[in-house]
């Protein structure tokens, strides 16, 4: 098949062969026809409204040693903080009633100061906003997946970061692929909404892999699924590195929205850092959500996972106004509702050529 016929076909079925992404990305002919499609299966699934989610990322203090991540431990060059339950419940409040987010997301290196007890803490505050909460705060056991889980906390994101496992055990000391996997399962156990995703762009990191990636996206039933650029940092193994592109991101991106066409999928701030209209294009190529950070200006610029982070980010109240510019620009709205993966079945949407 050509890779015109192979987007039609994952525009009508949402189904691939590992061979066949392979094709489509390794072609770069057909990219703003792939978009276009990714973009006609979101309308269809899951419609105009980009619903945004305020990110607090309250701690960069991490026991883990990721090669890629401006966070890890080894980084001296770092100032380290971790807010406190009340910053970050307050912060949350602001975020929920003055802001009008129906999503929080707290985020953080794997910082072993915040115990099962304090985050239980921490998710009963915010949850007495209103408001659906997600955590993205690393590998943890079963029993804390659950214990989250029962306390109110809806969703959890952790990336597989790729599936190719031994490029994961180089970057990743440490850490075990397996483990990570067998967290995924604990997450869904839970009872959780499951968010995952990779980088884009890792060394050594084939087309091969990222097309394993797509269909791992699928065989995990993922609600929501991230997917960013690696973007070296100089205070890290990698600084070297060539880094991702946002084409091969957004491809990626695009093919993920074909192949699970309803689930929750981010313009990522890696994204908007390697180009000022990242995020607008991944929002024109099957991305449905975005993620603003409303973290205090003091701490946001000590989270640099990556260099360039913290200038996508202006203050919280003009960010959120550029932004809003942004979302009717293309036109699209802000969604109001919490933005909960509705599972969908298979419909026949209008052609994206019409
Ligand atoms: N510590 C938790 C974890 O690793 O799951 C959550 C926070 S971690 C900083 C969030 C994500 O940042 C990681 O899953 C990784 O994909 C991404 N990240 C880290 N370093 C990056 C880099 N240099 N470029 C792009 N993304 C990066
Ligand atoms: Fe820590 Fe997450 Fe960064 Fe790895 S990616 S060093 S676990 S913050």
């Amino acid at each position: 098949m050509s890779t015109l016929e192979l987007i039609a076909k994952a525009a009508v079925s949402h189904n691939l062969a590992r061979s066949e992404l392979i094709t489509l990305l390794s072609d770069n002919g057909c990219n703003e026809t792939l978009f276009a499609a990714a973009d006609n299966t979101r309308r269809c699934y899951v419609g105009d409204g980009v619903h945004l989610r305020a990110l607090i990322e309250f701690s960069n203090i991490c026991r883990n040693n990721c090669f890629y991540c401006g966070l890890r431990r080894s980084n001296q060059n770092i100032s380290r903080y971790r807010m406190d339950a009340d910053e970050i419940i307050t912060l949350a409040k602001y975020a929920a009633h003055n802001m009008g987010f129906k999503t929080i997301v707290l985020q953080s290196g794997e910082d072993m100061f915040f115990t099962v007890d304090k985050m239980c803490e921490i998710i009963h505050g915010i949850k007495q906003f209103d408001v659906a909460l997600t955590l993205s705060i690393g590998e943890k056991t079963a029993a804390e997946y659950q214990a989250y889980k029962d306390a109110g906390a809806d969703r959890f994101l952790l990336r597989i970061e790729t599936t190719d496992r031994d490029l994961y055990h180089r970057l990743d000391p440490d850490m075990t692929w397996q483990n990570r996997r067998q967290c995924l399962t604990n997450i869904a156990n839970a009872g959780l909404e499951i968010g995952s995703g990779v980088m884009v762009g890792l060394p050594e990191q084939t087309i091969e892999s990222l097309a394993d990636d797509i269909l791992f996206f699928k065989e995990i039933n993922a609600d929501m699924i991230g997917i960013g650029p690696f973007i070296p940092h100089p205070d890290t193994p990698l600084k070297s590195a060539a880094g991702g592109s946002l084409e091969m991101s957004l491809k990626v991106m695009a093919l993920t929205r074909l192949l699970l066409p309803d689930i929750n999928i981010p313009a990522t701030t890696a994204m908007e850092t390697l180009a000022p209209n990242g995020q607008a294009k991944a929002l024109q190529a099957g991305a449905n959500v975005i993620m603003p950070n409303v973290t205090f200006t003091q701490y946001r610029q000590h989270y640099e996972l990556y260099p360039g982070k913290s200038k996508t980010n202006c203050a919280i109240d003009e960010n959120l106004q550029v932004l809003r510019n942004k979302i009717s620009s293309i036109g699209r709205y802000i969604a109001v509702d919490k933005g909960f993966h509705k599972k969908r079945q298979v419909k026949t949407c209008p052609n994206f050529c019409d």
